[in-house]
């Protein structure tokens, strides 16, 4: 585990999954009530009422055991927005995953709604562990409010999941101290992270990033280390930015590169793919096959990106001789297929 990262006693089994990259990530809806400040929200998510598994836009359930298949999802973490808005749409996911993948497949949800109708609602309907997200205007009264009455009532595996707020450190130690007296099984704690659409934001409370290649707020990650140097007995987990973004995040991009690279693809040692593409019309195709000798499955057309690709190889040996524009292309083997770099070859 990286040095940034701890946790103080045994981890739960959604962490444990979300560390081996084993969990499908699944925004089931970008609305929310609570409006945090520091919501990382992207624009293309935030307040719309959109499905995401993982980078990939989802159009109907079976785009979502797709997904999972493809990264050998072993759980998934329901996330939004708040997913309590579309409880219903929640029960059907749950039902549909667990008809899919089995009991085992573990299931995740984290809300900031503390309302216990609802949350009986999805518990009955299958899912694991629930993590609550308190807002903010609560944290430093959160005995004066039903909190502690919700987490009686919920039988599965309980908890919060909070970000580490510099400035709100009073208001956090006020909340973990008494949570902590409530019986919940876990404490997760996020480094707190700087994105396009909190970035205003958070620059006005002066907050700056922890160094150049980060987009972690310097202070948080103290925060962390104090907290686990305070007497609680509730176990806590705390995940840093760099964590997530190298551990979580490239073992479950591995995963997927394993089920989707093409033939000619070629897996980094980073979970990125590296091909060969050529800026020429799809008629060209057959020509440059036939012309090159190229073997059927080691060249095709993007219909998506609109060009043709081939192995980093076999354009390295050919792009000189063709009139196109040819380039050695490293791209995530995500759904949007981010691209990484691109080095021109002629
Ligand atoms: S609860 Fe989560 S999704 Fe909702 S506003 Fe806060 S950070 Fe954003």
């Amino acid at each position: 585990m990286p040095r940034n990262s701890f946790y103080t006693k045994k981890l739960a089994k959604g962490c444990q999954l979300c560390q081996k990259g084993a969990k499908l990530v699944l925004l089931i809806t970008g609305l929310c009530m609570s409006k945090c400040f520091y919501c990382p929200l992207s624009e293309k998510k935030r307040d719309r009422d959109v499905i995401y598994a993982n980078e990939m836009l989802v159009k109907n359930y079976e785009d979502v055991i797709n997904e999972a298949e493809l990264i050998e999802a072993e759980g998934t973490g329901i996330t939004g927005g708040d997913p309590i808005i579309v409880v219903e749409r929640v029960e059907n996911v749950i039902k549909i995953l667990k008809d899919y993948f089995g009991e085992n497949h573990h299931i995740h949800l984290y809300t900031s709604t503390l309302d216990y109708s609802k949350i009986n609602r999805i518990e009955e309907s299958g899912l694991d562990e629930i993590r609550f997200h308190p807002p903010v205007e609560i944290w430093s009264k959160i005995e004066r409010t039903d909190f502690r009455k919700l987490i009686d009532r919920v039988n599965i595996d309980k908890g919060i999941e909070i970000p580490l707020i510099p400035h709100l450190k009073n208001e956090t130690l006020h909340l973990l101290k008494n949570v902590d007296k409530y019986g919940i099984d876990f404490i997760n704690l996020n480094e707190l992270e700087f994105s396009i659409t909190n970035l205003n934001t958070l620059d006005s409370f002066g907050y700056v990033a922890k160094n150049d290649i980060s987009s972690a707020v310097k202070g948080s990650e103290e925060m962390a280390y104090e907290i686990k140097n305070i007497d609680l007995d509730t176990p806590i987990h705390y995940c840093s930015s760099s964590f997530k973004d190298a551990i979580q995040l490239r073992k479950r991009i591995e995963r997927r590169a394993k089920n989707t690279a093409k033939i000619y693809e070629l897996i980094t040692e980073d979970g990125t793919l590296l091909k060969g593409i050529i800026i020429a019309r799809r008629e060209k195709l057959k020509e440059i096959k036939e012309e090159f000798e190229i073997d059927e499955n080691m060249i095709s057309w993007n219909e998506e990106k609109k060009r043709i690709e081939t192995s980093p190889f076999i354009i390295e040996e050919i792009a000189e001789y063709l009139p196109y524009k040819c380039y050695i292309v490293e791209e995530y083997p995500t759904a949007d297929k981010l691209e990484v770099e691109r080095t021109p070859l002629n």
